[in-house]
């Protein structure tokens, strides 16, 4: 089975995620308008009618800014755990009882020639999950807002063919930043992010040589660059020895337009 993955947007701006195999498509999280979620699936060729549903890590604004309008125009169901949603919606929220649909923790469901798995992560919401998918013999997971990795998630994590994985921020921009301290010090808590030490050192010491794809997700835009996530993990990798295998790909997904198609479970790439 061919699967294409796209980031749309990612980061404390938006984040919203493409999913697909040759006939559909799930989007994860929608933290950018509607409009622009068209726009960017039209730019990648891919038509909102192939889209199945929309899978929701948790109730912050940059993961479901659009998520109201994008069900509504579009009639798609959006999927996460009875908490999330109880987190979510609000007399403010016109979100419709047809689109909702209730997902248990760590039980694997199907959708679109997915088979879905929610788990939990440490975060600053109510409660917030990661996915891991399974289509064929491919494996993916995204987690893109945790503050530490917890052995559940680090299960998941090591499964993955193509890993989708938060590396906020730069320990020592953020220390040395303008934010106050009592941002600083949530953001660096077990219920924050992830920085690019932590996501570096995890995979260093977790990295498999069937991870072929791994995309640094949800980079701050005030503490961080795509040039420091990729210097500090390849520094990371090099002084634990690690050499990449030519089949493993680092990239770091852009903050406000969509990367390039990533392509796995195709020989052919
Ligand atoms: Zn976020
Ligand atoms: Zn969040």
């Amino acid at each position: 089975m061919k699967i294409n993955f796209c980031s749309l947007s990612s980061g404390s701006s938006g984040n919203c995620y493409y999913l697909g195999n040759e006939f559909h498509g799930i989007l994860i999280d929608a933290g950018i308008s509607a409009s622009s979620i068209r726009r960017f699936l039209k730019n990648i060729d891919i038509s909102m009618q192939t889209i199945m549903g929309v899978l929701i890590t948790h109730n912050h604004s940059d993961h479901i800014r659009g998520l109201e309008v994008l069900i509504r125009k579009n009639h798609l169901p959006a999927f996460t755990t009875p908490k999330i949603w109880t987190s979510i919606l609000s007399p403010r929220r016109d979100i419709s009882t047809d689109c909702i649909r209730e997902i248990p923790m760590q039980h694997k469901f199907h959708l679109a020639g997915f088979d879905i798995e929610a788990f939990p992560v440490s975060h600053d919401a109510p409660e917030t999950i990661g996915f891991h998918i399974c289509a064929g013999d491919k494996k993916i997971t995204i987690v893109t807002d945790l503050g530490h990795i917890c052995e559940t998630a680090a299960h998941y994590i090591k499964e993955a063919n193509l890993l989708v994985i938060e590396s906020n921020y730069d320990d020592e921009m953020l220390i040395n930043g303008d934010y106050p301290n009592y941002l600083k010090a949530r953001i660096k808590s077990d219920h924050g992010h992830l920085g690019n030490h932590q996501t570096s050192a995890f995979l260093a010491n977790n990295i498999t040589d069937s991870m072929s794809h791994i995309c640094l997700a949800h980079l701050s835009k005030n503490n961080n660059s795509p040039e420091l996530v990729l210097q500090t993990i390849h520094r990371t990798l090099t002084e634990k020895g690690i050499v990449l295998n030519g089949n493993q790909r680092i990239s770091v997904l852009n903050r406000y337009e969509p990367t390039e198609m990533i392509r796995i479970g195709d020989e052919s790439n």
